[in-house]
């Protein structure tokens, strides 16, 4: 696999930090699991890292391309040549090069494709994130690079398989010219293991309800909503999980929510925790009645099956993965995104009702462990892997 900016062992819930570096760890370790060997290649940003490092039956690779200095992913475009010709080297040598490459995010892609310049090894994309769907929300403030959109395009046609983690995904896919008979939709999973209903939850503040949203302090995730649909409410509190390393009142975005809270009168009902621990999560979830999802746009969104596989029901507004992964009047309910009036009554309904909350919150739990955990997701992998393995060596038998 290559993942360029995110590192399967770099702390989650940083700035650049998110579902992809968790994705790219569970996947790994999965499919190690499922009898394959995986070496992971990520950019080395610290020069104290070693070039190899053992993580979970499988090998991070740091891979000398640009300073070894923490960049931000959207300044590293100039050293992916460098880095797809670091990793051919390395095949060049007496280990060979592997039987296929995974390239996760679409710089990846491109350094797969220096890479395979030499070496005739299948290649599948997942994109992570689309920049055409970033464009359209983010318009000026959109940092990436100004070929995104077109390179992802290239790459979509270059690569064997293009693996989409939901419909949406493959309507934007079809849109930007990307042939979809090469495109495979495969869900990203969730760890069924860590993630359940039992055991200790975040403590609560006793006679309110709590509804807790989770990931990074960025405007996309939508929180000023929530607190605007939190403020339409009673005696709810809000709970805001995630930020940078120094904590939410030292972050920007943390301040101006505060302020936002501040100014509706409700400062004592939104908590913004600041970054938690990936292994204290399941508390988190598990401490809420419901669990909240109100961004612009989200290419997967791995928190709501978080929440789902605790048991949890999601209010979500209707966009990207979140359509798939929660269903409306079954698990949660979809909200139109935008509608702060909708949210604020779908998260009423839910909060004045237990019976309802606990039927969502089985059903949740029932979807979240039979269609996405981490070993039915990595088995699904496989397959496609096996399917182009077998098209370039029709003779050859693949175990899947
Ligand atoms: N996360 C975490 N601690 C935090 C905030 C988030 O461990 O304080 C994790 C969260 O559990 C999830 C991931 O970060 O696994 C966020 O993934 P998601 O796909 O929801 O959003 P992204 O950050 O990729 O946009």
């Amino acid at each position: 696999m290559i993942s360029e900016h995110a590192s399967p062992l770099a702390a989650l819930g940083g700035i650049d930090a998110g579902g992809q570096n968790l994705h790219v760890a569970e996947l790994a370790a999965a499919l190690v699991r499922h009898g394959h060997q995986v070496e992971v290649y990520t950019r080395r940003d610290d020069p104290r890292t070693p070039e190899c490092v053992r993580a979970d039956g499988y090998d991070v690779v740091h891979v000398p391309a640009g300073p070894a200095v923490a960049l931000h992913k959207d300044e590293l475009f100039g050293y992916m040549r460098p880095f797809g010709r670091w990793v051919s080297r390395r095949w060049s040598g007496h280990a060979g090069p592997p039987d296929l490459i995974h390239a996760h995010f679409w710089m990846s892609g491109m350094a797969a494709i220096e890479a395979t310049a030499r070496h005739r090894v299948p290649t599948v994309l997942t994109y992570h994130a689309l920049g055409v769907v970033k464009r359209r929300y983010q318009r000026a403030d959109d940092t990436s690079p100004p070929l995104r959109c077109a390179v992802e395009t290239q790459l979509g046609n270059a690569v064997d398989r293009v693996i989409a983690q939901c419909r949406d995904e493959v309507a934007e896919l079809a849109a930007m010219g990307v042939p979809l008979d090469g495109v495979e939709v495969v869900p990203s999973g969730v760890n069924t293991y860590r993630f359940t209903p039992d055991g200790p939850a975040a403590p609560r503040t006793p006679g309110v309800h709590r509804v807790v949203t989770v990931g990074r302090l960025v405007p996309r995730k939508g929180y000023d909503d929530l607190i605007r649909a939190v403020h339409g409410l009673g005696e709810v509190e809000l709970v805001i999980v995630g930020g940078p390393p120094e904590g939410a009142a030292a972050d920007p975005e943390g301040q101006r929510l505060a302020d936002l809270a501040r100014r509706l009168g409700i400062s004592d009902r939104v908590r913004l925790v600041g970054p938690i621990a990936p292994a204290d999560m399941p508390a988190w979830y598990r401490s809420a009645d419901v669990v909240a999802c109100a961004p612009w746009y989200e290419p997967f969104g791995l928190t709501p099956l978080e929440a789902m596989a605790c048991g949890v029901p999601v209010v979500t507004y209707a966009v990207g993965g979140l359509q798939d992964t929660v269903l409306d009047g079954v698990t949660g309910r979809h909200v139109p995104p935008g509608d702060v009036a909708g949210l604020t009554q779908a998260l009423r309904d839910l909060l004045t009702d237990a019976p309802l909350r606990r039927r969502y919150g089985r059903a949740a739990l029932d979807r979240a462990r039979t269609h996405y955990s981490w070993p039915a997701t990595a088995a699904h992998m496989a397959t496609v892997y096996a399917g182009l393995l077998h098209a370039r060596n029709p003779q050859e038998k693949v175990a899947s």
